[in-house]
């Protein structure tokens, strides 16, 4: 019963979570065919560290969808470590790479790889440990601070927990909490500002310490503190692991040892970021000269 209690904890907290967020029975329904598409695989050990990525000509499309597939023989490779910029116009399918990478979707054709194993032979546990996303703000689980950075996995120590919070600058955060660790946190995260939110979604990737990230950065501004701080911790997260993000920012971009861009569901392009940027028939270049927009508006 000790084994079961934080998992019937987490599940009953996320229902509640589920009816407070003008739940339909529509996104009920949603959840469920969700989970009965994906099924675990055998199991597989992924190695330690940053993961090579592959996508093998992926086709998709959503179940019921009329039309063009979604993604229409998506092809990329990252060798451990390396950063890829994803980038794309609004519906170009950016969001629908990244779930699949965490199982959210199986591709209809083709293969997706992590760390030389295609991504279906595992458990989805075993692959979400070991794959994360950054989603701009984290969603926070009526629990405490601790449960919700640690997702009940108690291997993580309160040191460590406390370590990483100082180095994304919560310290002072960290030190207002009444309980410590075991500050009880609203679900929806009530109290918390925007720009710690974000932080804290950091946080939790930190301590998971995948060995591929996935970030969906954010595109709305805060304040120059919070702004410095993310960049920071941006950048230590890109230091240790393979990542895969949709960037928004100039300065997101420039960090990226490849670029991809996707267009209506194919590859328009994707290289070296210093091959794609000195070539200047590319649509990258093309944006780094007349901004951002041209790739993501
Ligand atoms: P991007 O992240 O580049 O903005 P998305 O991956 O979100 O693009 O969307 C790609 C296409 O798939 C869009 O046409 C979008 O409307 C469609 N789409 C996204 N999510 C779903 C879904 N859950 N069901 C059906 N279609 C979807």
């Amino acid at each position: 019963t000790e084994l079961l209690a934080k998992p019937i904890e987490k599940i009953r907290t996320q229902l509640e979570d589920l009816q407070k967020a003008d739940a339909s029975i529509v996104r009920i329904n949603e959840l469920f065919e969700m989970k009965s598409e994906i099924s675990d695989g055998p199991g597989v050990t992924f190695p330690d560290g940053p993961l090579a990525v592959e996508f093998k000509d992926v086709v998709f499309s959503y179940e019921g969808a009329e039309g063009p597939p979604t993604l229409k023989g998506v092809s990329l490779k990252l060798a451990p470590g390396e950063v890829l910029g994803l980038l794309g116009r609004t519906g170009s399918g950016k969001s629908t790479m990244a779930r699949m990478l965490l199982r959210f979707y199986d591709p209809q054709q083709g293969e997706i790889r992590l760390g030389g194993a295609d991504i279906r032979q595992a458990k989805v546990d075993e692959l979400r440990a070991r794959a994360a996303m950054v989603t701009q703000s984290i969603e926070i689980m009526q629990a405490t601070v601790r449960d919700n950075l640690t997702f009940y996995d108690d291997t993580i120590s309160d040191e460590r927990i406390v370590a990483v919070l100082e180095e994304l600058g919560l310290a002072n955060w960290y030190r207002t909490l009444p309980q410590g660790l075991d500050t009880m946190l609203a679900s929806g995260g009530g109290g918390l500002s925007a720009g710690e939110a974000q932080l804290l979604a950091f946080a939790r990737v930190f301590l998971c310490d995948p060995g591929l990230v996935i970030m969906d950065e954010a595109s709305s501004r805060l304040d120059p503190l919070t702004e410095q701080r993310i960049e920071r911790a941006t950048q230590l997260l890109l230091e240790q692991r393979t990542c895969i993000i949709i960037a928004h920012r100039l300065a997101t971009v420039q960090r990226a040892d490849r670029i991809l861009v996707l267009e209506d569901g194919e590859v328009l392009e994707f290289g070296r970021r210093t091959e794609l940027a000195a070539d200047p028939d590319s649509r990258f270049s093309r944006m780094l000269k007349t901004g951002m927009e041209e790739v993501l508006v």
